[in-house]
């Protein structure tokens, strides 16, 4: 529940409710507003009686939150969050960042490779998979934590934060050392108890909406994390399954402005894994921040051809350079926030 005071409320009858909303078991969150605070209850498990608030003075409105999110939402908090990852920021009024880098770390030289053209070409963050959750148990399941040190390593080469995938509980405290950013992959965007413990880490959390998940359950996803009070998210929308089967799966950017007056949470693009195919990445990478998004992750690779993992959606690196020099031409719709962040 949220509620909403007269703009002409004192600060001790906005404490008032918070006092009484403590005294219910609850927490209170008062959202400072343009001309009136709100409070936002936290806690309950259904509906709150709003019968103890009755007596009390300077209070507008009851608003009932339905939807099984509440700190992701602008509802609760107005303003745009801004994500950092090293020193790069994350947000609605920044300019749009690049990630890029391979699908996993295959080898030194390949993972360096990929850093180095990807800072070249400006990117502003390094990718790569240590940990690769595989559909098929046979196929390569990533370097591990030999894998994570040489991304490690690579990224401090050249000069990028970077993010990397954590599929286990029991990975987090040695990637969190590690990486300036923890992906939680679709497969495990509703491993709850993950999205727990990674939001005690206190890092950045570059969070991927599961392939079947409705946007509610993405957002509630993402709640996980914030309630361990990490409000450090990126949300990234993947591409979700459908019934059309020519592609890998199907790019869903109307979530881009969608989420924008729904979560105060940054939204960027992977359109890699949503395509399935090298050709189309750069027309929808550029689509990606057309409508807005926060920045576009991408799949690079030094010889996409022999890539352990993903290889049919990894740009060379050559076409990297040539999509980014298309990006920075890019103009948003809002075209307010400038061009691509860290141009050169
Ligand atoms: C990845 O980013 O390499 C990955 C496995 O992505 P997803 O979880 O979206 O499939
Ligand atoms: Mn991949």
């Amino acid at each position: 529940m949220l509620i909403v005071m007269e703009h002409f409320a004192t600060p001790e009858q906005v404490e008032a409710v918070c006092e009484r909303v403590r005294s219910l078991g609850l927490t209170p969150q008062p959202i400072p507003g343009g001309d009136r605070v709100a409070i936002g209850v936290l806690g309950n498990q259904g509906w709150v009686d709003e019968t103890p608030f009755r007596d009390l003075p300077g209070i507008r409105d009851f608003i009932h939150v339905t939807k099984p999110y509440k700190l992701v939402s602008r509802d609760f908090h107005p303003a745009d969050t801004a994500v950092h990852v090293g020193d790069v920021r994350f947000g609605w009024t920044e300019p749009p960042v690049v990630i890029a880098g391979p699908c996993a770390v295959e080898s030194e030289e390949q993972v360096w490779a990929a850093a180095r053209a990807a800072k070249e070409a400006g990117a502003r963050v390094l990718r790569g998979g240590a940990f690769k959750p595989r559909t098929g148990p046979h196929s390569f399941q990533g370097l591990g934590y030999e894998g994570l040190r040489m991304l490690a390593q690579a990224a401090r080469d050249v000069g990028l934060p970077v993010v990397t995938e954590v599929m286990r509980i029991d990975q987090l405290e040695r990637v969190a050392e590690l990486a300036d950013c923890l992906q939680i992959g679709a497969r495990n965007m509703q491993n709850f108890d993950l999205l727990k413990e990674a939001g005690r880490t206190g890092k950045p959390v570059l969070l991927k909406r599961g392939m079947s998940a409705t946007l509610d359950e993405f957002l509630a996803a993402a709640e996980y994390i914030l309630l361990e009070g990490n409000d450090q998210v990126i949300l990234c929308e993947r591409g979700i399954r459908t019934f059309e089967r020519a592609l890998r799966n199907t790019l869903d950017l109307a979530v881009v402005p969608y989420l924008r007056t729904v979560t105060h949470l940054p939204v960027i693009v992977d359109p890699s894994h949503a395509l399935g195919r090298r050709d189309l990445v750069p027309p929808l990478a550029k689509a990606a921040l057309v409508v807005g998004a926060c920045g576009v992750m991408i799949e690079i690779h030094p010889d996409p051809c022999r890539a352990l993992c993903d290889g049919p959606q990894s740009l060379g690196l050559d076409a990297f350079r040539v999509l980014m020099e298309e990006l920075r031409g890019v103009k948003d719709l809002r075209g307010s926030r400038g061009s691509l962040q860290g141009r050169t």
